[in-house]
């Protein structure tokens, strides 16, 4: 596994969302927000792992994509980092890199309230130059 940016997030109506602005996901899909449609800002861009948060049975749908070791370890040791791993189609973001990675050292997940994966962006998202989506 190559980089992985620290994932910070303000989603907290995702089932996968932790206090703290943390993301208990194993890992998360950052796609374009229509497809074939390439972004060119951060508002044309998701987070297609969001999951509403409706009780019980979301939770345990969600089940299979946790971060367990940490999440087992942070809920110990509240300060504790916990990140998902990130895969991106977003090529034409300036960290975007071969292989689907980010290679930002951070990225910012945004869409508080959100109903829907649209709802949600990553807000990080920079256009690359000459990048012609
Ligand atoms: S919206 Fe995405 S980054 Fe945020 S908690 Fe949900 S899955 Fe994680
Ligand atoms: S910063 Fe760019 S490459 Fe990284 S997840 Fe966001 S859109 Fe994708």
């Amino acid at each position: 596994m190559g980089n992985r940016p620290v994932v910070s997030c303000e989603v907290n109506t995702c089932t996968h969302w932790l206090p703290g602005q943390r993301c208990g996901a194993g890992n998360i899909d950052i796609l374009h927000e229509e497809e074939g449609h390439m972004a060119r800002s951060p508002q044309h861009t998701q987070c297609k792992t969001f999951a509403q948060r409706r009780g019980v049975p979301n939770l345990l749908g969600s089940l299979d994509n946790v971060n367990w070791q940490g999440l087992t370890s942070a809920y110990f040791r509240p300060g504790q980092q916990i990140t998902p791993t990130v895969t991106c189609v977003v090529s034409s973001c300036r960290f975007w890199g071969d292989g689907n990675v980010c290679e930002a050292d951070r990225i910012e997940v945004t869409g508080l309230d959100a109903d829907e994966s649209q709802d949600t962006n990553c807000h990080t998202y920079d256009r690359r130059q000459g990048s012609t989506g």
